[in-house]
């Protein structure tokens, strides 16, 4: 105990919910399958992050999670990494099957770095992901996702335009992100954002990112998560 709140310390995070798993300290140790490890080790990380170090166990011992930690702090990967393996357990794609893993996203450019970030981890499994954003060809975007997926990464109004279009369901949907909460509520998707995890069955994993932790995000992290770990990276703001 003495040993993980040291690291902690070190790594510079407070937790707080239930239980907490153990912060883990080197990609080796998160238990990642072989070929998760190998792309890990292609892309010439030296060490998981702070918020990577505590998120990622948690998130693969099945805890809801909050993470709050500041832009450039690797988010993206700690959640990646979770939905990866999460994938690898259940996945037998039918074609215009929907997607098991579901992250929301602020905007255009959020969600295709997202969607890369996947492509790039995801490449050694042959998984499909699709991309959804306003602006973009709600035709093509429709196109890809009755193709089936695995994974979406989406603005929250594109995505309910999506289902609305029946190009797409939640019914599969048992892992789901929002990242950068504060940002998706500044740009007036709080509705949509609640609408969506409505629509997402209640036993589904769910990981909530935002850069701050205010009043708002507070009472969307109450009413969307089970048990949650709370994580937070340096202060809070
Ligand atoms: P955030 O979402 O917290 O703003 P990102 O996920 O966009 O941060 O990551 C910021 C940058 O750090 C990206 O270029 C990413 O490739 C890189 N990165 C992520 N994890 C690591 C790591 N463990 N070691 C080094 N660089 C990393
Ligand atoms: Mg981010």
């Amino acid at each position: 105990e003495e040993q993980v709140r040291e690291l902690r310390r070190t790594l510079g995070v407070k937790v707080s919910g239930a239980l907490p798993p153990k912060p883990v300290s080197s990609f080796g140790h998160f238990g990642f399958d072989e070929q998760l490890l190998k792309s890990v080790r292609k892309a010439e990380y030296t060490q998981p992050t702070p918020i990577q170090a505590q998120a990622v166990p948690a998130a693969l011992s099945g805890r809801d999670i909050i993470g709050i930690a500041k832009t450039g702090s690797g988010k993206t990967a700690a959640f990646i990494w979770p939905l990866l393996t999460h994938l690898m357990d259940q996945r037998e794609l039918r074609p215009g099957d929907g997607p098991i893993g579901l992250i929301l996203a602020p905007t255009r450019e959020l969600s295709l770095q997202i969607y890369n970030e996947a492509k790039k981890f995801g490449k050694v499994y042959n998984i499909n992901v699709v991309c959804c954003y306003g602006g973009g060809s709600k035709w093509e975007q429709s196109k890809a996702l009755e193709q089936g997926c695995e994974i979406v990464v989406a603005t929250p109004g594109r995505m309910i335009d999506m289902v609305k279009m029946k190009a797409t369901n939640l019914r599969r949907v048992t892992f789901l992100v929002l990242d950068e909460a504060d940002r998706m509520f500044h740009m007036g998707f709080e509705p949509q954002v609640r609408s969506i995890c409505n629509h997402v069955r209640p036993d589904r994993q769910t990981l909530l990112f935002s850069a701050t932790f205010k009043k708002r995000i507070e009472r969307l992290a109450r009413d969307i998560l089970t048990d949650p770990v709370r994580i937070v990276q340096g202060d809070l703001n």
